[in-house]
């Protein structure tokens, strides 16, 4: 635990990865505390070899401050969606403007399925069809939120027609097995810092079994901090030690694994260019 210290001042274990790049594919930037000390945040990032950041919407009133906070900095990318936990809100007028406003994302979601919500999963799986519908028809890959849900969530991307677009299952918490599910399907499966949490397990397998080619990478930030920093809130820069957990369990050099996953995450979100 690092404490008392600037947490947008402290120094990058990149260094040796810096002429390559990480992208972190899902990262609430639009979020406090990371919104009002955004400048820091970012060069805090840049610094530690984070040369990109995917910003996914998770509530409609969040879409146009999303569009405003990747506008106005080179490397941030938004995505627009409604998370399971509002799928309430995903009504006629909000899928109208996912349609407008979700052309101009390198990516529809956050969406998915999610029981550990207080909204009903009849409400959720209306949402999220509607929403995987969308990304279908604009030709947008998709970023998936599931927990608890991964035979549902993966029988209702096969009936709306996923495969075509593919996507991202975001922090993924499933089994390898589950996980090649979704591989087959098209999808990345996106690993967070619970591989480097204490007593971590089912993360460390699932890390050390997908395929190299299917591994992306994400903070989840302010979400998901890394067990070094514990209960502070968690920043891109801290993407590293996500790269560094991960190739340590799978024993490969940090660098072949942070250039393999800068060119899954290129292949996945075609529109992420950095
Ligand atoms: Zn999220």
């Amino acid at each position: 635990m690092v404490s008392g210290k600037d947490p947008y001042q402290q120094p990058s274990p990149l260094k040796f990865a810096a002429g390559i790049g990480l992208i972190d594919t899902h990262c609430h930037l639009d979020c406090e505390p990371l919104r009002s000390r955004l400048p820091e945040v970012l060069a805090a990032a840049r610094r530690a070899g984070v040369i990109g950041c995917v910003v996914p919407g998770v509530h409609p009133r969040d879409w146009e401050r999303i569009a405003l906070v990747a506008g106005e900095h080179d490397g941030l990318f938004a995505a627009y969606g409604i998370h399971p936990m509002h799928a309430d809100l995903a009504d006629d007028h909000a899928l109208a403007r996912l349609a407008e406003i979700g052309a101009a994302g390198v990516a529809v979601g956050e969406v998915g399925l999610d029981p550990g919500y207080g909204v009903g999963m009849e409400q959720q799986e209306r949402a999220f069809r509607a929403q995987v519908r969308l990304a279908v028809a604009m030709g947008l890959p998709l970023l998936v939120h599931c927990r608890r849900a991964f035979q549902r969530t993966l029988q209702l991307l096969h009936e709306e027609g996923a495969g075509q677009v593919g996507g991202i299952m975001h922090s993924f918490s499933g089994s390898p097995e589950m996980a090649r599910e979704f591989i087959r399907l098209g999808f990345a499966i996106s690993l967070s810092a619970t591989v480097t949490w204490l007593g971590a397990q089912r993360p460390l397998r699932l890390a050390r079994e997908i395929p190299l080619e299917s591994i992306v990478l994400e903070t989840d930030a302010p979400d998901l901090t890394p067990q070094r920093f514990r209960r502070q809130p968690n920043q891109p820069a801290w993407l590293p030690e996500v790269l560094l957990a991960v190739a340590e369990i799978r024993g490969m050099l940090s660098a072949d694994l942070a250039r393999a996953t800068l060119g899954n995450t290129r292949r996945i979100l075609e529109r992420v260019m950095v």
